[in-house]
């Protein structure tokens, strides 16, 4: 038998490391036989420490066994590992449906899910390169030193993968004009400084299956024509941090990265660079100003990081989830990948669903799927028989979207269309008790700390909407503090230089053109 359990920081913060010990002990007292086996996140944030048992000799499936704490680890090994007894699952409160037990993948979660990037989070040891090795890892980077770089490219192209780190820019289209612009020092850069409030995908990739990430960047690297790469990590993912630094390790030793990859006479190796926590250096001028060594502030564009970038040389920035959707793309073809999705946003979209949701956790659905398939039907609805009142997408730069466009296709196009933005994929689904005037007050007041203060606008212009905002929340809101906020709004939209400043106002301005109402009511009941 084996028994897997959750240990990314979702698993270890409830308990996980204490689960696991329970089952060492529990094991060896009882002299039974069976694999404790590290995993990663399986997505089911909400259960964790989650454990999955897959004990053959049972005649069970492999089940999941959702907050399994020291004491039901104890117990599990007695009543299922030792003496199988068939009320293990009541007791365990087992994921039984219909009085039938289903098999993890069976679970009705999964079965609505279709996993390209995540499909080995959960499933193997992220510290031990081997597993994913003998799961077929890095096939598709052999097959990608086979060819020649601008098939790779190509096929990139042809497949439509867009950039999953929130812009949608056509990942193919980035790697020619860098394969264009190629010396022999070009670099490519992972982005995984995530920090949207509410986001942890990249966090989680990285510790569920690093090697997926890594497959990526090297094949990139092969098609742009780079020797240099580098992971620009948040410092406060230190998890994250130490199993990217192992993995780098064990694939230079294996001889995947380094000189002469696989015998290819191809050379590119991987650093990894901390960062300090702004938001503002997930724009890729910053983080480049940062990983320079100077304060992380966005410059105008062009020329672009892909024609001139770190240390003036032409850089491609990927998102960490972009870059794990390489892999699977060279191996199954183009054709597989645009079978996936909608025409103009083919794949999967991760999310990290959270807030009034009753199954939060990491989601990753076929672009298309609705809002309300999402929320609902995979996340288990609104808790406490409350009534769903709005989804922020996108984080602080998304838009709040009301129960009107709970139908809306979840694709990079309808969501902007909507006034929300698909984002990095952070995604917080709030209940009817929720103010939003007080939300679109937290959102701001995120964006007006992290504004660098290179404009005026994203500097001054979001402080005198916050003002407002806590004005109006505080009961004290003034006539024409509405109408302010638009105008203020639109400048700061206007005079802004980058992405942050851009979409810093979305919240106030979705929330004011669904929930209007409620911006009313505080300042004329004075509330
Ligand atoms: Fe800095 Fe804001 Fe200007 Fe962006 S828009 S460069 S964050 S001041």
């Amino acid at each position: 038998p084996k028994i897997h359990i959750g240990m990314a920081t979702c698993g270890i913060a409830s308990g996980a490391l204490e689960t696991k010990s329970a089952f060492e002990e529990a094991l060896q007292e009882r002299g039974v036989e069976a694999l404790v086996h590290t995993v990663g996140c399986v997505g089911h944030c909400y259960a964790e420490p989650v454990v999955v048992i897959d004990h053959p000799d049972s005649g069970f499936p492999p089940i999941l066994y959702p907050e399994v704490t020291p004491g039901k680890a104890k117990m599990l090994t007695k009543l299922f590992l030792q003496e199988y007894d068939p009320r293990f699952e009541h007791i365990m409160g087992a994921t039984v449906e219909n009085e039938m037990i289903p098999s993890v993948h069976e679970f009705s979660r999964f079965n609505r899910e279709k996993r390209v990037i995540m499909e080995r989070c959960g499933r193997i040891d992220p510290e031990q390169i081997h597993e994913y090795l003998a799961d077929g890892g890095y096939g598709a980077l052999a097959m990608a030193l086979g060819e020649a770089p601008d098939a790779i490219i190509d096929r990139i192209e042809a497949s439509g993968l867009r950039g999953r780190g929130g812009a949608g820019f056509p990942t193919g289209v980035k790697w020619k004009i860098a394969r264009a612009a190629a010396g022999s020092e070009n670099t490519i850069i992972c982005n995984a400084d995530e920090g949207d409030p509410g986001a942890y995908m990249d966090r989680t990739l990285l510790e569920s299956n690093p090697h997926q990430v890594i497959e990526g960047m090297t094949i990139a690297a092969v098609a742009v024509g780079a020797k240099k790469g580098l992971f620009y990590v948040r410092a406060e993912y230190p998890l994250a941090v130490r199993i990217l630094e192992s993995a780098i390790e064990q694939a230079r030793a294996k001889g995947l990265l380094g000189n002469d990859i696989l015998g290819s006479g191809f050379d590119f190796d991987i650093d990894l660079f901390q960062g300090s926590g702004a938001f503002v250096c997930g724009e890729e001028t910053a983080l480049i100003r940062s990983v320079e060594g100077y304060r992380g502030m966005p410059r105008h564009r062009p020329p672009y990081p892909v024609e001139r970038g770190l240390d003036n040389r032409p850089t491609v920035i990927n998102n960490v989830k972009t870059l794990a959707t390489i892999p699977p793309i060279v191996e199954k073809g183009a054709e597989w990948f645009r079978g996936i999705g909608t025409p103009e946003s083919p794949g999967t979209a991760v999310f990290s669903v959270v807030g009034n949701v009753t199954h939060p956790g990491l989601v990753e659905i076929p672009m298309g799927v609705t809002l309300r398939e999402l929320i609902f039907d995979i996340c288990g609805g609104i808790p406490d028989k409350k009534e769903f009142k709005a989804v922020q997408i996108g984080g602080p730069s998304g838009g709040c979207l009301s129960a009107d466009f709970l139908d809306t296709p979840v694709d990079f196009d309808a969501l902007t269309k909507a006034g929300a933005m698909m984002g990095s994929g952070g995604m917080v689904v709030m209940d009817e008790d929720a103010c939003m005037v007080d939300v679109a007050r937290y959102f701001l007041d995120f964006t007006a700390k992290e504004s660098c203060g290179k404009c005026t606008f994203c500097r001054i212009g979001t402080r005198h909407q916050l003002d407002i905002l806590r004005r109006i929340t505080r009961g004290e809101g003034r006539e024409g503090d509405i109408e302010q906020l638009e105008t203020l709004s639109r400048a700061v939209k206007k005079g802004s230089l980058c992405a942050l400043g851009k979409t810093a106002p979305n919240p106030v301005l979705t929330s004011l053109a669904y929930f209007r109402d409620e911006y009313e009511a505080h300042i004329a009941e004075g509330r």
